[in-house]
């Protein structure tokens, strides 16, 4: 069969190339060898974010006392939650299938394998051709095989089948993933371990941000175990025992590694072809997400650019638009809004302190801890964290951190601020809206530090 696009991956990048390809009117085939959607709609964000609701009732029904209602039995009902959720999993991948359907491109179900760098075997059978090529296979969890049992342990794919709540449960890693899910079953009940081996979690992110969560990580009451890796895993006759490097042991029931993930790259003919990888194993491309092959396109995680399901869609969509809508369009990988959904939440977009001080030296810092006003009365100790850090030469923001109920919404609408080149001056000639916390970020008057004076 001959088509004009062959799309390998139906994730969040495959789907909107493919849709957006279809469109144009290119006669359009996407394969898929798992589940519609992807991973952010199988096994990723829908599904995480879907538990993280369910994890902060706890936290409400807590704070709930302090305002008067009194609630003599709760319980929680992991079944309950596990059939819900896939339920909508499956009525999201449903959805997905249709609207693929309704744009005439052709899904074919199975593992795709390029034979040439216009040939696409399906499942070893079915053979497609097309003048363009577009791989957007995604990621996977990486394995540490060098630990002893390490098959003992489970990834984040595991995690969305365990048919029971675990009681104890021991995460390894800090970064996204590890985080998330850790506050999901620690407020849902369960005893968490995190065991992670830099000083902070996040690598990557503001330092201080890092030092926040951390200590509110620690306030919560998940046990922390920094500078750590866990030398062994074994069977014991109840639970899973797990030696850490200093030679702590623990017990659990679940061990939940989110070590990282890497791109999906093997058995798809990439090597044979001389499709070019870059040094950490993913699809070298250039600004117009091509590979080293002129016709072939790589797109999404598979790329290891930045590893978001809107930067995906970004792609996929630009990748389509160029190709097969005469549209030269590039897509900025450089202002990334992003929540993690830990509970406490935390909500960033922009340069690090420590990026904007190597760019701007002359860079004021505004800063603002406070107990958000629902906790004065709940007895809540959380706070609310808030970041600007302002290019004095300009006045310009370049860069807002944030930990604190809803800040992930907040990041998005701060967001489209920075990407409008917003200045101090407008953030404090924007009326606050009272009381809410985030009337905070427009009336922080005077810099918590100066550097550069
Ligand atoms: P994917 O969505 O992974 O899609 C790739 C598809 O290709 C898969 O369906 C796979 O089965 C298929 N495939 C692979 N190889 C083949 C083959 N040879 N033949 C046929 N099909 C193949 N991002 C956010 O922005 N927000 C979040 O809250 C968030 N939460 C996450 C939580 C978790 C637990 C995880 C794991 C990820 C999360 N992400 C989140 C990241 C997000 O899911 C990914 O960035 C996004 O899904 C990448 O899209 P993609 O199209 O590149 O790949
Ligand atoms: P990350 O890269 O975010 O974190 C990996 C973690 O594993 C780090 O803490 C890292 O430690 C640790 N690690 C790596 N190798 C080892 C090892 N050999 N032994 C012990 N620890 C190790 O990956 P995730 O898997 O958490 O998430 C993948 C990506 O998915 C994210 O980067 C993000 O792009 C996306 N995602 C987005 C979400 C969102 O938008 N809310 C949610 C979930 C995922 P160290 O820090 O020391 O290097």
């Amino acid at each position: 069969m001959n088509y004009d696009l062959i799309v390998i991956g139906g994730g969040s990048g495959g789907v909107r190339a493919a849709r957006i390809a279809a469109g144009y009117g290119a006669k359009v085939a996407l394969i898929e060898e798992y589940r519609l959607g992807g991973t952010c709609v199988i096994r990723g964000c829908v599904p995480k974010k879907l538990m993280v609701y369910a994890s902060r009732f706890a936290i409400e029904f807590e704070e709930s006392r302090g305002y008067g209602w009194i609630m003599d039995e709760l319980r929680f009902d992991w079944a309950t939650l596990v059939k819900n959720r896939d339920q909508e999993v499956d009525r999201l991948e449903k959805v997905y299938r249709g609207n693929l359907e309704k744009s005439g491109v052709h899904i074919f179900e199975g593992h795709a394998r390029l034979v040439d760098a216009n040939t696409v075997v399906v499942d070893e059978k079915d053979k497609l051709s097309a003048k363009t090529l577009l791989i957007a296979t995604g990621a996977q969890p990486v394995t540490d095989t060098r630990v002893r049992g390490h098959e003992l342990c489970i990834d984040s794919n595991e995690f969305f089948k365990l048919p029971t709540q675990p009681k104890r449960v021991v995460v390894q890693g800090s970064g996204y993933i590890a985080l998330e899910l850790a506050c999901v079953l620690h407020h849902l009940g369960s005893e968490v371990h995190l065991v992670y081996r830099s000083d902070l979690v996040l690598r990557g992110f503001d330092e201080e941000l890092r030092h926040q969560l951390t200590e509110e990580l620690k306030l919560s009451g998940m046990r922390l175990h920094q500078g750590q890796l866990i030398a062994n895993v074994t069977k014991g006759p109840q639970e899973l025992e797990i030696r850490l490097d200093n030679g702590m042991a623990l017990k659990a029931d679940v061990v939940l590694k989110a070590i990282g993930r890497k791109p999906n790259t093997e058995n798809l003919g990439l090597e044979e072809l001389g499709v070019e990888l870059n040094d950490q194993g993913a699809i070298a491309v250039n600004e117009w997400s091509q590979t080293n092959l002129p016709n072939v396109y790589a797109v999404g995680d598979v790329t290891n650019r930045v590893n978001l399901t809107p930067m995906a869609i970004r792609e996929g969509h630009a990748f389509a638009d160029n190709v097969f809508g005469g549209k030269a369009i590039t897509v900025n990988h450089g202002l990334v809004p992003t929540a993690v959904f830990t509970t406490p939440e935390l909500g960033t977009v922009g340069l690090t302190e420590e990026q904007a001080l190597a760019l701007y030296p002359r860079l004021d810092i505004y800063k603002s801890s406070f107990r958000p006003l629902k906790a004065t009365v709940s007895g809540h100790t959380s706070r609310t964290f808030f970041k600007l850090l302002v290019n004095r030469d300009n006045d310009e923001i370049v860069g807002f951190h944030s930990i604190g109920p809803d800040t992930g919404e907040m990041s998005q609408l701060i967001g489209i601020a920075l990407q409008m080149k917003a200045t101090k001056a407008a953030f404090d000639a924007t009326l606050a809206v009272h009381p809410t916390a985030a009337e905070e970020l427009v009336t922080m008057r005077s810099p918590s530090m100066q550097h550069g004076l």
